[in-house]
C-alpha cells in the first residue's frame, strides 16, 4: 500500500488511502491469488514430516467448503464464530469462511483456560465454533452453560454433539463466493490482551486489514520483497499474530510460515527461522529477551531480511541485541487492538534512535495530548492519541457503548498509554497510564529503568512498578527473574541498585529490588505490572531477599 520513497517524508507525503467501499477480507487475501497457478499461501511445519505446502487455490476451495457448511447450519451474516485453533493451516481456512459469508470471526488463544473462552463466547453470544480436540476438551465443562452456542465444528472428527468439520466440508459444495461487504462492515471481534483488567472485545470492520498494511510494510521494511516468507510465534489468536502477519502476507500474495509452538522454545525459534529460510519475522520484545538468553546466536545462521517487534517496550538493549544477533535493526512499532499499528521504524528510511518507537505511520494522524487535549511543548510527556476517521481503526467494543464513548475525545482515540514526541517527530514511550510511577516529584515510566536492568548480566526479565511510600509517594521497584546460575541474594540485589543508579540516575533506580520465578504475563506475553502491584503492595507474592 505505501508507494515508492526515498525518505520517510516522502512516503508521508505521496501516501493516499485507497480504500474501495465494497470490501471483503477473504476476496482480498484468497480468492484473487487462487488463479489455478498454484501459488503458496501457507507453509505448515509439522512436528513430523516435510513442510506441508498449502495453496492460494486450496485455500479457496476449502475455506469456501466450510462456508457451505456454516451456513447449512444456519450462520449467517453478522453472526459470531470463534477460532479456537492454533497457529496451522485450520485456523486460516476457518477465518477465510467467516469472512466469506459476512460473519464475524472470534479469535481465541488456544491456551486459553474454560473460564477465559466461556468469558469471551459469552460475551460475544457466539453461535459457533470451529476447534479440534484439544480446544473441545475445554470447552466441555463450559458448553452446557453458553446459550447461544449451537455449533462445535472439530477439526479432528465428529464427538457426540459435535460435527466433524473435515467431513462435512467434503461433502459440501466449493463455490461460495464472498459476500460483497462493505468496508466498513464487521469482520471479527478481537479481545484485547486483559493487561489492566478484563478483555474488551474490539469490534473491527474489513477495512482494517487495508489500516494495517502501511503499519507492515514500514517495520517489514517495505513488505513485499520477491522471496518472502513471514513468521511469529505469537498466535494467530491476537492481532499481532493475525492482522500483523497472517492476513497482510496473504493479502499480498505472500507465504506465512505456520507453526504450532505450544510454548516458545527459543532455540527452537532461531532453528526454525534458518531451516525453512523466513525473510520477515514479528518478533514480540518477550520472545527476544527469551532469545537474547541464547548464547552464540550467530551459529545458528538466518535468511531474515526485516524484523518487526511490539506490543511492549522494546528498549535499547534488545535493539543492541538485535544487531549483533542478526546483524538487522529491530523495526519496533505501536498500536493497540483499538487502533494498531500507528506508531513504526522502517530503518532503511530513517535513523532509529535507541528506546524510541518510531514516527507515525502514513495515513495516521497521531499526537500527544495534555490533559486539556492540547499538545505540550515538545518533548512534555502526555497521552497518544489518534484522530478519526482512520481505516484501521475499530468500529467500538462489543456490546459496550459507554466503554466506547470514555475511549474518545471528540475526534481522538485516546490510547490510555503515556508517551513523548521528540523534536524529529519519533515518539517514545513511557507507561500505560497506570503504569507510570510517581516518585519523589518525578513521573517515572517503568520500561526506561528495564532497559537498564537487563543489561544486568545477572537479569534475565525484569518489571519495574511503584508501591505506595510515605516519603516519595511511590517507590521505584524491581521484579527481577534471574539469569540462570544468578543466586537471588541480598548481594546481587545491592549490586544491582548500584548498576542502575549509576548508569540512570538516583531518582530512578529501584529502592526495592525483589526477585521471582516468573513474572504475571498475559496470554499474549505482557507482563502485567498491575497485579505485580496488587500482591506486593498487599505483601503476598516474593519477598525481598
Ligand atoms: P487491555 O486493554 O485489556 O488492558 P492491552 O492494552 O495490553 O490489554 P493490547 O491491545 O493487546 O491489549 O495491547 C496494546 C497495548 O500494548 C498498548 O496500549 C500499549 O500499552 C502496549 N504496547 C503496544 N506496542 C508497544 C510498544 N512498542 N511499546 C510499549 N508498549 C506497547
Ligand atoms: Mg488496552
Amino acid at each position: 500500500m505505501l508507494p515508492a520513497a526515498e525518505s520517510y517524508e516522502e512516503l508521508v507525503a505521496r501516501f493516499r488511502w485507497r480504500i474501495p467501499p465494497a470490501f471483503n477480507i477473504a476476496e482480498a487475501c484468497c480468492d484473487r491469488w487462487a488463479d489455478g497457478s498454484g501459488r503458496v499461501a501457507v507453509v505448515h511445519v509439522r512436528p513430523n514430516g516435510p513442510p506441508e505446502r498449502i495453496t492460494f487455490d486450496a485455500l479457496r476451495s476449502s475455506s469456501a467448503r466450510v462456508a457451505h457448511v456454516l451456513k447449512a447450519q444456519g450462520v449467517g451474516r453478522g453472526d459470531r464464530v470463534a477460532v479456537l485453533l492454533a497457529q496451522g493451516p485450520e485456523a486460516a481456512i476457518a477465518h477465510l469462511a467467516i469472512y466469506r459469508i459476512g460473519a464475524i470471526a472470534v479469535p481465541l488463544f488456544q491456551l486459553f483456560g474454560p473460564d477465559a473462552l466461556e468469558f469471551r463466547l459469552r460475551d460475544c453470544g457466539a453461535c459457533a465454533v470451529v476447534t479440534d480436540d484439544v480446544g473441545l476438551a475445554k470447552l466441555d465443562g463450559v458448553r452446557d452453560r453458553l446459550g447461544d452456542l449451537r455449533v462445535i465444528l472439530n477439526a479432528d472428527g465428529a464427538r457426540p454433539g459435535v460435527l466433524s468439520l473435515w467431513e462435512e466440508a467434503g461433502r459440501a459444495r466449493d463455490d461460495v463466493p464472498p459476500l460483497a461487504t462493505a468496508a466498513d462492515d464487521p469482520a471479527l471481534i478481537i479481545y484485547t490482551s486483559g493487561t489492566t483488567g478484563s478483555p474488551k472485545g474490539a469490534l473491527l470492520a474489513h477495512r482494517v486489514l487495508l489500516g494495517h498494511l502501511p503499519g507492515v510494510e514500514m517495520p517489514q521494511e517495505l513488505f513485499p520483497h520477491p522471496g518472502d516468507l513471514f513468521w511469529t510465534p505469537a498466535d494467530w489468536a491476537w492481532i499481532g499474530g493475525l492482522l500483523d502477519v497472517l492476513l497482510p502476507s496473504l493479502y499480498h500474495g505472500v507465504p506465512v510460515l505456520a507453526h504450532r509452538m505450544a510454548k516458545f522454545d527459543p532455540e527452537y525459534a532461531f532453528r526454525l527461522l534458518a531451516a525453512h529460510g523466513v525473510r520477515n519475522a514479528f518478533l514480540p520484545p518477550t520472545a527476544l529477551r527469551m532469545m537474547r538468553q541464547v548464547a552464540e546466536p550467530g551459529r545458528f545462521g538466518h535468511h531474515l531480511r526485516s524484523i518487526g517487534s511490539g506490543g511492549e517496550t522494546l528498549g535499547a538493549e534488545a535493539l543492541e541485541w538485535g544487531r549483533s544477533a542478526f546483524g538487522l535493526t529491530i523495526n519496533e512499532f505501536y498500536g493497540q487492538t483499538e487502533c494498531n499499528l500507528i506508531i513504526a521504524n522502517c530503518a532503511g528510511l530513517m535513523p532509529v534512535r535507541p528506546g524510541s518507537m518510531g514516527r507515525a505511520v502514513p495515513g495516521h494522524h497521531v499526537a500527544i495530548l495534555d490533559a486539556a487535549g492540547r499538545p505540550p511543548a515538545a518533548g512534555e510527556p502526555g497521552v497518544i492519541a489518534v484522530r478519526r476517521p482512520d481505516p484501521v481503526m475499530f468500529l467500538g467494543y462489543w456490546n459496550n457503548p459507554e466503554a466506547t464513548a470514555a475511549k474518545f475525545s471528540g475526534d481522538w482515540l485516546l490510547t490510555g498509554d503515556t508517551g513523548v514526541q521528540e523534536e524529529d517527530g519519533s515518539f517514545r514511550f513511557i507507561g500505560r497510564a497506570d503504569d507510570v510511577i510517581t516518585s519523589g516529584g518525578y513521573r517515572i515510566g517503568p520500561g526506561e529503568v528495564e532497559d537498564c536492568l537487563m543489561r544486568h548480566p545477572s537479569v534475565a526479565m525484569a518489571a519495574v512498578i511503584g508501591l505506595p511510600d510515605a516519603l516519595r509517594t511511590e517507590a521505584v521497584t524491581a521484579v527481577i527473574v534471574p539469569a540462570p546460575g544468578a543466586a537471588p541474594t541480598p548481594a546481587l540485589a545491592e549490586e544491582i541498585r548500584g548498576f542502575v543508579r549509576q548508569r540512570l540516575a538516583a531518582h530512578l533506580y529501584p529502592r526495592r529490588v525483589v526477585f521471582a520465578e516468573t513474572l504475571p504475563m498475559t496470554a499474549t506475553g505482557k507482563v502485567m505490572r498491575g497485579t505485580l502491584r496488587q500482591t506486593l503492595g498487599s505483601g503476598a507474592g516474593p519477598a525481598d531477599p
